[in-house]
């Protein structure tokens, strides 16, 4: 069994019948969080529970494929592997307030945003907690810089792989886990409504991102599919309630596309739709995507002033890793070894 992502109670049972003492699952959880993955190294376990461990056992089956460093702002782009060959893809950047890790939460992605590249190739499959957790122990320990921040914004739907993503997020947070406050995490969704209504009922107090780039359902569901079933007016109430149970202020992202969604018209339309709400407007420069015609807009700082203009809390998103193509949207889960190795 892989034990990392497990909370101490369920490492406790998976223990239990090598007949080790209960203590030693905090032990060892404590050694997997410190980024220690293989049992043999955890030096305050006695050898023989070591070679037990390592006989039934495994810290998790998954391993670095590369690590590039943009040369322009320090980003560092990471490629994982997993047992299976799944890959995920994971981003650490550094801001002032201290380092933020951009993981990802299924290998590949079904959602169809037009103008992602994660959905440029084919879904793969959910990861686990584990996986997840590994993504940042590992981007720690190869960096040798402490992550202070986590943003489920990387490849894959978080909301679509929703009770692995809630056990990651409370296996990050807890002491023997990472210990990374829930308002030091931040999730991502396209607007999967039904689970937006059971993540405000889970109470845990983190960040949640929904990206809405377009201010009416015509534009919306042309580009994000998953418009088509929830419309805009669902997915504002499910974000007013989040809001209001929560008190937790909706970040929207707002990626601006020419010709598509950066006319005064939409920001205006997106004006009137926000108006009032406690919120805030992080706009993004849309970035290249091999596979799409869609273009950036050059209009982001007219854009930004007409919506603080109107009262609406706005700023554009500084762009990182762009070398390294870590920017958002750039990132996709590689199912091919192959592939991967050729672009070296
Ligand atoms: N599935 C989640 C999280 C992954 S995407 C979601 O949809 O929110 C993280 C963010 O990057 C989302 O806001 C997404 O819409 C945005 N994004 C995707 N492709 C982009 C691109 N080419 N340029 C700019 N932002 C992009």
């Amino acid at each position: 069994m892989e034990l990392l992502g497990l909370n101490v109670e369920q490492i406790r049972e998976a223990i239990a019948p090598l007949g080790m003492p209960a203590f030693r699952a905090k032990q060892i959880s404590l050694w997997m969080a410190s980024g220690v993955t293989d049992f043999a190294d955890m030096t305050n376990l006695s050898n023989k529970d070591r070679e037990l461990l390592a006989q039934h056992h495994s810290v998790i089956g998954g391993s670095i494929e590369s690590h590039r460093i943009s040369q322009k702002d320090g980003t560092e782009k990471f490629l994982f592997r997993f047992e299976d060959g799944a890959f995920a893809e994971g981003v650490l950047m550094q801001y002032e307030h201290g380092n933020s890790v951009c993981i990802s939460s299924q290998s590949g992605c079904k959602m169809g945003c037009a103008f992602c590249a994660s959905s440029k190739v084919s879904f793969t499959r959910n990861l686990t907690a584990g996986e997840m957790a590994y993504e940042v122990i590992a981007m720690e320990a190869a960096s040798g810089k402490k992550v202070g921040h986590i943003v489920l914004m990387g490849v894959g739907e978080p909301l679509d792989n929703y009770d692995n993503v809630l056990a990651f997020i409370r296996y990050i947070n807890s002491p023997e886990g990472k210990n990374i406050g829930m308002r030091n995490i931040s999730l991502s969704t396209c607007g999967i409504v039904p689970r937006i209504y059971d993540l405000t009922k889970e109470h845990m107090g983190i960040t949640l991102s929904v990206s809405l780039h377009a201010p009416d359902d015509e534009t919306r569901s042309k580009i994000m599919p998953i418009n088509r079933r929830y419309s805009i007016k669902e997915l504002m109430e499910a974000c007013d309630y989040y809001f209001r149970e929560t008190g937790r202020r909706i970040s929207y992202e707002y990626a601006l596309i020419r010709g598509v969604n950066d006319s005064d018209e939409s920001c205006d339309k997106l004006i009137k739709l926000l108006r009032g709400k406690n919120c805030h407007v992080n706009l993004i420069g849309l970035n290249y995507v091999k596979e799409s015609p869609l273009l950036p807009s050059d209009r982001m700082r007219n854009f930004c002033d007409r919506l603080n203009r109107a009262g609406i809390n706005a700023t554009v998103r500084r762009k990182l890793g762009e070398d390294i193509d870590g920017a958002c949207g750039q990132l996709r889960a590689e199912k091919n070894r192959e592939e991967v190795k050729s672009k070296r």
